[in-house]
């Protein structure tokens, strides 16, 4: 895996990209959720599952299938996230937590180390890596607060960290500007 830290960057950038208006608390803490949830198969290795299997780490919670999924789970609650009162519209819902869940095992795909994802899980049982892996594979258990667990936060900061601060900001920048420019518009 990237570090439990770093896959919530891509919601959080996102939903600051986008402002609370369009993407409120409550679906960012949603989304931030969504982008560790697919770690939690790590309890596979307490039962024994080996790592290749499709129910074993980066198996079927790492598919783009297990991504539509559980965002179609929140849409149908889409009651629970409020702009204004207003329920925010079930396609935002979805297309927010698609993205925050699926953005998940493709930063897995960008690691060094361990298995690939099983991104078109049920379809295919394949492990999938990009070609590309810059991205140093984070160490599991306690081993996270060495050299290698350092190197790879570092490697996350610079790929993940700072892309997403970009974004964040360029979004950011691109709603004030165009806010502006409709109240000068409209005055
Ligand atoms: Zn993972």
């Amino acid at each position: 895996m990237s570090t439990i830290f770093s896959h919530p960057a891509v919601p959080v950038a996102i939903g600051f990209a986008l402002g609370q208006k369009t993407i409120p608390r409550s679906l960012l803490f949603i989304g931030a959720f969504c982008a560790i949830l697919p770690d939690f198969d790590s309890i596979s290795f307490a039962f024994g599952i080996p790592y290749e299997s499709q129910f074993g780490h980066r198996g079927f919670t790492h598919s783009v299938f297990f991504a539509a999924c559980i965002a179609a789970f929140f849409a149908w609650r889409n009651h629970e996230f409020k702009v204004d009162g207003a329920s925010v519209k079930r396609h935002i819902v979805f297309a927010f937590l698609f993205i925050s869940t699926v953005s998940h095992p493709l930063l897995d795909a960008l690691t060094d180390g361990g298995e690939g994802v099983a991104i078109w899980w049920p379809f295919s049982k394949a492990r999938f890596f990009f070609d590309d892996t810059p991205l140093p594979v984070c160490p599991i258990g306690q081993n996270f607060f060495s050299a290698a667990g350092y190197a790879a936060l570092r490697g996350e900061l610079t790929l993940i960290w700072l892309p997403a601060l970009l974004l964040g900001l360029g979004g950011f920048s691109v709603r004030k500007i165009l806010g502006r420019f409709t109240r000068t518009g409209g005055a």
